[in-house]
């Protein structure tokens, strides 16, 4: 027989507690931020073909080459569990004719995702995101409401001190010359490169622009810049964009070198970083991917998007400080001061719940137990029930914040708490 504790996998992370407590209301803000720009929630599932990916992300891409969870099945099927969620979303467009219905859709989503990466603060091998996508638009209108969106759900958060990166990596028509160009720049510098960006002179000459070896970065940083060499569509696209943030008084910088890790971007491009922090200060990006609707075998479909890493977003907010609460409810806690007022605990708080939090002691203790247990339910209101009460078919009703005590008629007991409710909340209970 084997004995001992079955361990969580390397890169994976339970949320409970408190911690739970701070994701949720980053969800409901996402989801809030989201529905209010017309957004539509998508759900796709967490593996697909593993064609899927390849196709999309890029057969030369990071991702693709080392970090996919990829299995057969049973039938000998290549699945992978999702990477990113982009090209689900493309996929389940066309599966289910949404482009029928509308010329231009919507979608956000949240969910985990997957990458055999090195688990690191900030970076796991199940981690999640929460992103949108417009499908179907090619107007600047569509980059700057999702850049818009994004910063909306941040500063919602109280994450301040943020800026959009914004760049470009071009389009058919002008980024082959560009590549080649930088190529040769690179090629010219080849022997002070890292080995690593050697290796990328071949494959992906665009990624050695995002190394962080000290020897590529003084390099890279006389290297010619995309943004100096743009065809007139992307150059327009990305000063249209530029325009509207300004517009709305967006806060946004030029990144000359702004790599995406993902092959199906292009033209316009942003990430939103966090001044504050270092390295790992993208909290995540976006941008255009106007073939890729096609490449995955759909008509010619201009599209953008983003997605964020909610990890990275919940760590920054540890590491500022950054308490996100919960709208409270009255929670209420009922013990038994005798055996003979067991018997009312279940009744009541099965009452109470439908209108607030309620728990409750099956067993009686002395007053002092009961206290202790009940403080870890952090009520608001005690409600005890002892010999008199039992006789006088009322209980005792302590409110914990002024310790205010009195007796209350079991007949006028939810009126009474729903004043309460009112007075502490500002707002009256909804019984469900
Ligand atoms: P990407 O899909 O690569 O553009 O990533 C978008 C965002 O997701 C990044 O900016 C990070 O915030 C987050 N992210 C990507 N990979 C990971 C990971 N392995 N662990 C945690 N967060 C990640």
């Amino acid at each position: 027989v084997t004995v001992g504790r079955i361990q969580a996998i390397r890169g994976t992370k339970d949320l409970l507690g408190d911690e739970l407590a701070r994701w949720r209301v980053m969800e409901s803000r996402v989801r809030r931020v989201a529905l209010r720009a017309g957004y539509e929630e998508i759900r796709t599932p967490l593996f697909e073909a593993t064609d899927l990916s390849s196709r999309s992300i890029g057969t030369e891409t990071d991702i693709v080459q080392k970090e996919m969870y990829t299995f057969d099945d049973r039938k000998g099927r290549s699945l992978t569990l999702r990477p990113e969620g982009t090209a689900s979303v493309v996929r389940a467009y066309l599966e289910n004719n949404v482009a029928r219905e509308k010329a231009v859709a919507k979608f956000w989503y949240m969910g985990p995702m997957y990458r055999y990466e090195r688990p690191q603060k900030g970076r796991y091998r199940q981690f999640h995101q929460f992103g949108t996508e417009v499908l179907g638009s090619e107007e600047a209108f569509h980059d700057a409401e999702t850049i818009a969106i994004f910063n909306a759900i941040l500063r919602g958060l109280g994450l301040t001190d943020l800026t959009a990166r914004l760049g470009s990596v071009g389009d058919e028509a002008c980024r082959p010359a560009y590549v080649e160009k930088l190529s040769a720049y690179f090629r010219d510098r080849a022997g002070d490169l890292s080995e690593l960006s050697r290796e990328r002179l071949e494959r992906n000459p665009l990624r050695i622009l995002d190394s962080k070896e000290k020897e590529d970065r003084v390099i890279v940083e006389d290297a010619p810049s995309i943004l100096d060499n743009l065809c007139d569509g992307c150059a327009k696209h990305l000063d249209d964009v530029r325009r509207a943030l300004d517009s709305a008084s967006i806060p946004h910088e030029r990144d000359d070198a702004l790599v995406r890790g993902l092959d199906y971007y292009t033209r316009t491009v942003f990430e939103i970083h966090h001044e504050k922090l270092g390295a790992q200060s993208a909290l995540g990006g976006g941008g255009r991917y106007d073939r890729l609707v096609k490449d995955l075998g759909g008509p010619p479909t201009p599209s953008v998007g983003f997605a964020a890493g909610m990890e990275r977003i919940a760590g920054v907010a540890e590491e500022l400080g950054i308490a996100w609460d919960e709208p409270r409810e009255v929670r209420l806690y009922v013990a038994p001061l005798t055996a003979e007022a067991e018997a009312k605990v279940f009744p009541l708080v099965h009452r109470f719940r439908e209108r607030w939090w309620a728990e409750g002691a099956p067993r009686s203790r002395n007053l002092k137990t009961m206290l202790k247990r009940a403080a870890r339910f952090e009520p608001d209101l005690l409600v005890l029930i002892g010999e008199e009460e039992l006789a006088a078919a009322s209980v005792a009703l302590k409110r914990l914040d002024t310790g205010e005590q009195k007796a209350v008629p079991e007949n006028d007991l939810i009126e009474e708490i729903e004043n309460f409710a009112r007075e502490t909340t500002g707002r009256s209970s909804k019984k469900e």
